[in-house]
């Protein structure tokens, strides 16, 4: 294979041996492959982000929830945030205790808020009412909320979550009805988190957000948790040398601020992150199989099976995604890469310099483990693709089956008796 096709994947030897059309050809295509070590790698590199010592990382469930990527994910130590009782019930199943997971609730409803009591998982509501709500029925528990510190940040409008436009979080100038409230229903605030939004690579702006939330944090005694939030970004060019982010850089800023509040806060306060993206991306890479290839005036399109149901975020975020071609061929031309459904904004990639693409031929998209397989549907009722796992020891093993027909119609109920 030459050089050019498969840059990124060599560099980390992601598929260890694994050739991409093999891959497909026994699993199917598209299908998503990740590699055990990187994930384990990016776990341990934010379990080590900071020295101070009551600090947890809690991977954020949502970017990928497979089951057994949880499972690695738990033996590396880290714990979990859940977004749903979807999430908490996967995540139990891959063997994250009680006290482990944290739902980070949004207008949630009554039943909802009960699951999560009813398994001892501590809850975080963003708003007044939802505070209100949890009183009612849960009245003398422990609870968190989600404050909103003013700063935002994130790479898409959609993923912007904090400052003046969002609508999660409680504004701190509601610190006294949350005051009231926790008072009528006996409740114990033991938390604050935030999150100020999604993918940064510079982290002057987190920083600024932590600060931020810790004036806040301040204003309230004998808190046990901070949470700061998710949001480290990964580089999605590297084909164009896109710079990592700064990890050591923010882990030594981080250290301080922690040390210093504690110090000032006269208590050890546990501070957890929640990065999602940041664990999950890299150690995925999408494959899927070119099917047309045409001119259609101006632009020559390549046509895979790679739909919008299978990794919506091109569509969804204009996303980014580097690609490369598993084939021989030493030339390269600018390429629409576009998926198989009957839409025309199912595109991949536009205008992209790429190796030359015949039919026939694997491509892999990088970067595909965050929001990728959690966020594909049966659009078009096409079938969601298997997931495999590279092993450390080379070894790719299935980890979720790919759709079959009657997967389509299991929860349909017929009028015809
Ligand atoms: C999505 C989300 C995260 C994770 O965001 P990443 O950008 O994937 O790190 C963390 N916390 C909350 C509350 C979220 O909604």
């Amino acid at each position: 294979m030459s050089k050019i096709n498969t840059k990124v994947t060599d560099s980390v030897n992601f598929f260890q041996g694994n050739k991409p059309s093999e891959l497909t050809a026994k699993f199917g295509s598209p299908l998503y492959v990740y590699n055990e070590r990187i994930l384990r790698e990016r776990c341990r590199e934010l379990k080590h982000l900071v020295d101070y010592k009551n600090f947890i990382v809690n991977y954020s469930a949502k970017a990928n929830s497979n089951l057994a990527f949880l499972e690695i994910v738990n033996e590396e130590g880290l714990y979990v945030d859940a977004m749903s009782p979807g999430e908490i019930y996967v995540e139990l199943k891959a063997g994250f205790k009680p006290e482990q997971i944290f739902y980070i609730s949004n207008n949630v409803s009554k039943e909802e808020m009960q699951y999560a009591i009813d398994h001892n998982i501590l809850i975080s509501v963003d708003s007044l009412a939802q505070l209100e709500q949890y009183g009612q029925i849960n009245p003398g528990g422990k609870v968190a909320i989600r404050f909103n510190s003013g700063v935002g940040a994130g790479h898409h409008e959609k993923v912007v979550t904090g400052g003046k436009k969002t609508k999660f979080a409680v504004n701190p100038e509601y610190i006294p009805e949350v005051r009231e409230i926790l008072k009528k229903y006996d409740l114990k605030l033991v938390g604050i988190n935030q999150h100020i939004g999604s993918l940064f690579m510079e982290g002057d702006k987190y920083i600024e957000g932590v600060k931020a939330i810790l004036e806040i944090v301040k204003q309230f005694d004998d808190l046990e948790f901070v949470d700061l939030g998710g949001g480290f970004g990964i580089p999605y060019e590297k084909l164009n040398d896109q710079p990592r982010l700064d990890l050591k850089d923010l882990g030594t800023k981080l250290n301080k601020v922690m040390e210093d509040f504690a110090k000032e806060y006269g208590k050890e306060i546990t501070f957890k992150i929640e990065p999602g993206r940041y664990i999950s991306a890299e150690c995925c890479v999408l494959l899927g199989t070119v099917h047309a290839v045409k001119q259609n005036n101006v632009h020559k399109f390549a046509g895979t099976d790679i739909g919008f149901n299978v990794l919506q975020r091109p569509v969804m975020y204009d996303s980014h995604h580097d690609i490369e071609v598993y084939n021989d061929s030493d030339e390269t031309e600018e390429i629409t890469v576009v998926g198989n459904i009957c839409e025309s904004g199912d595109i991949l990639a536009k205008d992209r310099m790429l190796p030359v693409i015949n039919i026939g031929d694997t491509i892999g998209l990088l970067d595909a483990g965050a929001y990728g397989y959690s966020m594909a549907s049966n659009y078009n009722n096409r079938l969601r693709p298997a997931e495999v796992l590279i092993r450390e020891n080379g070894e790719a093993v299935l980890i979720r089956e790919r759709d079959e027909l009657e997967d389509l119609t299991r929860h349909m109920i017929s009028l015809k008796k």
